[in-house]
């Protein structure tokens, strides 16, 4: 399995261009080389900022909100039409199961495209008749922001840039992407599939490289940009706040989270389970709105944290082409370096080592990937760093809790407040409880269960402003107020 890939090139103005040096693409799966990427220096990343500045005056400029929906939809034709390839593309680079690339990842990036293009097609605008005998009408009009900056994370690499970049476009803009240093393969892909679609050229842009010092930081403090959105580790979304803040450039921040998952003796056990095993290990961890911290109703918590161990380790952790596949590699050994060291510091913090807490030996070239055990802990103190810092790995810690108001005291005493799952069977506790939570999103009796015209985002240092349905739309259009003495 994997593409023939060997070298990944930026996409300025219509054109690949394979300027700057090059870094390496490694495999998760077995460390295997999976191709060269060149990087982006500064005069590379200025030469697609100007790109896209160019292109905001050009064809795109004059074209009707329907005409760019219209290509929009070409565009996820052309990702439809080359389905196996995205798929090929994220499995290669991010060592997930065939079936969750094409179920998830390929699947919503289509959908993005769809979404936005319709959502933009049919959204109002506001308009407010004078009440107080002024005799005025006030109305707004949406623009394009200009050109909008997208920086990327690796773990869901083709669904968090089209995420960004389809609203964009459909409201108008011009983009610089940079997707991340670890995924730059779907991106590349989805480059051919714009230019084919005939997006006129320096609409979409896209340069690699690296954060710091590289294409992401030059990126961030380009005075062309007109807007940043990015998604990654909460830290970086501080460097960059700091970035763009002489520019007072606009910022819409997807950060990171250290989500609880809360159960109720009177939940669906069942149901309750298999939606923690979800929201643990699904993409080893790996998602920003897996919970790390598991939170289990006395009467109930050691028939869970049995149940969840038997579970745990029967997952099947192998190559993405194996059918019914649990679980594959964390993203790189770095990460995995990150992981473990996290595995060790719970043990010096007093952990209970329920399942897991090492790496996996297959003796194949597995051995040369980044494969760690999903694990289960106990027996944690609230404040222990592996309790409040986001690990990002398939890790979870179970702590039993005696009633409402403590648990939600000891969800919220967070410094992330991304998202939450509540497995009860009394709706009226998951109202009551929802509205308690300081999350961005709250779900009942699920988890990730999406509908892309609602609101996305965190509170605290998980995110700054939402996205999602009009949200998009508001943040990725300059809002104009325009009012008319009758
Ligand atoms: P990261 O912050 O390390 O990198 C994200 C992107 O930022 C990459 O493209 C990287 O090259 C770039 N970058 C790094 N340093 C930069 C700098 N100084 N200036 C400009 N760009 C820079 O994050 P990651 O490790 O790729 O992704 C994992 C993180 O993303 C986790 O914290 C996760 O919770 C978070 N995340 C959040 C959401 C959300 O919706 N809230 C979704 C997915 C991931």
């Amino acid at each position: 399995m994997g593409i023939q890939v060997t070298e990944l090139r930026h996409f300025i103005a219509g054109e690949f261009t394979s300027a700057g040096k090059t870094f390496d693409n490694i495999s998760p799966v077995d460390g295997r080389l999976l191709a060269t990427v060149c990087e982006a220096d500064a005069a590379t990343v200025d030469a697609a900022v100007k790109a896209a500045r160019v292109a905001l005056k050009g064809p795109w400029g004059s074209m009707s909100v329907q005409q760019h929906a219209a290509l929009l939809h070409k565009v996820a034709d052309g990702m439809e039409a080359r389905f196996e390839e995205f798929v090929a593309a994220e499995v290669a680079d991010t060592g997930r199961s065939l079936q969750q690339a094409r179920t998830l990842d390929i699947a919503r990036g289509i959908a993005n495209f769809r979404t936005f293009a319709d959502l933009a097609k049919t959204a109002s605008t506001d308009l407010f008749q004078s009440t107080d005998g002024s005799a005025a009408l006030n109305y707004t009009i949406r623009k394009p922001k200009g050109v909008v900056g997208i920086i990327s994370p690796w773990n869901l690499p083709l669904l968090l840039l089209t995420w960004k970049l389809a609203p964009a476009l459909a409201c108008g803009n011009t983009v610089v992407a940079k997707p991340s240093e670890e995924t730059p393969s779907s991106a590349t892909l989805l480059a051919e599939v714009i230019r084919d679609a005939g997006i006129p050229a320096g609409v979409f842009n896209l340069v690699h490289g690296l954060g710091a010092n590289s294409a992401g930081e030059f990126l961030s403090k380009h005075d062309g940009i007109d807007a940043i959105t990015f998604t990654g580790e909460s830290k970086t979304g501080s460097t960059i706040m700091k970035a763009v803040a002489d520019g007072m450039k606009e910022v819409s921040f997807e950060l990171g989270g250290k989500n609880a998952a809360l159960v109720f003796a009177d939940a669906d056990f069942d149901a309750a389970l298999a939606g923690v095993m979800r929201s643990s290990f699904t993409h080893a961890g790996q998602i920003c709105l897996c919970s790390e911290r598991v939170y289990v109703e006395r009467a109930i918590f050691a028939r869970f944290v049995s149940a969840l161990k038997e579970k745990t380790e029967g997952m099947k952790i192998d190559y993405p082409d194996v059918p019914g596949v649990d679980m594959g590699p964390l993203i790189s050994r770095a990460h995995r370096d990150k992981v473990l060291s996290y595995y060790r510091l719970a043990e010096q913090e007093g952990a209970t080592v329920v399942t897991g807490g090492g790496i996996l030996v297959f003796g194949d070239r597995r051995d040369a990937g980044a494969y760690v055990q999903p694990t289960i802990w106990t027996g944690l103190p609230d404040d222990a760093r592996c309790l409040t810092e986001e690990i990002f790995g398939p890790v979870c810690h179970i702590a039993p809790f005696d009633d409402e108001q403590e648990v939600i005291a000891r969800v919220n005493h967070s410094d992330y407040g991304l998202a939450c799952a509540i497995w009860t069977g009394n709706l009226a506790r998951a109202h009551r409880m929802a509205a308690q939570m300081e999350v961005g999103l709250v779900w009942v009796n699920t988890w990730y269960l999406r509908d892309l015209r609602t609101p996305f985002g965190g509170v605290k240092r998980s995110g700054l402003g939402r996205e999602g349905g009009r949200h998009s739309l508001d943040f990725y259009s300059e809002i104009v107020n325009i009012c008319i003495k009758l």
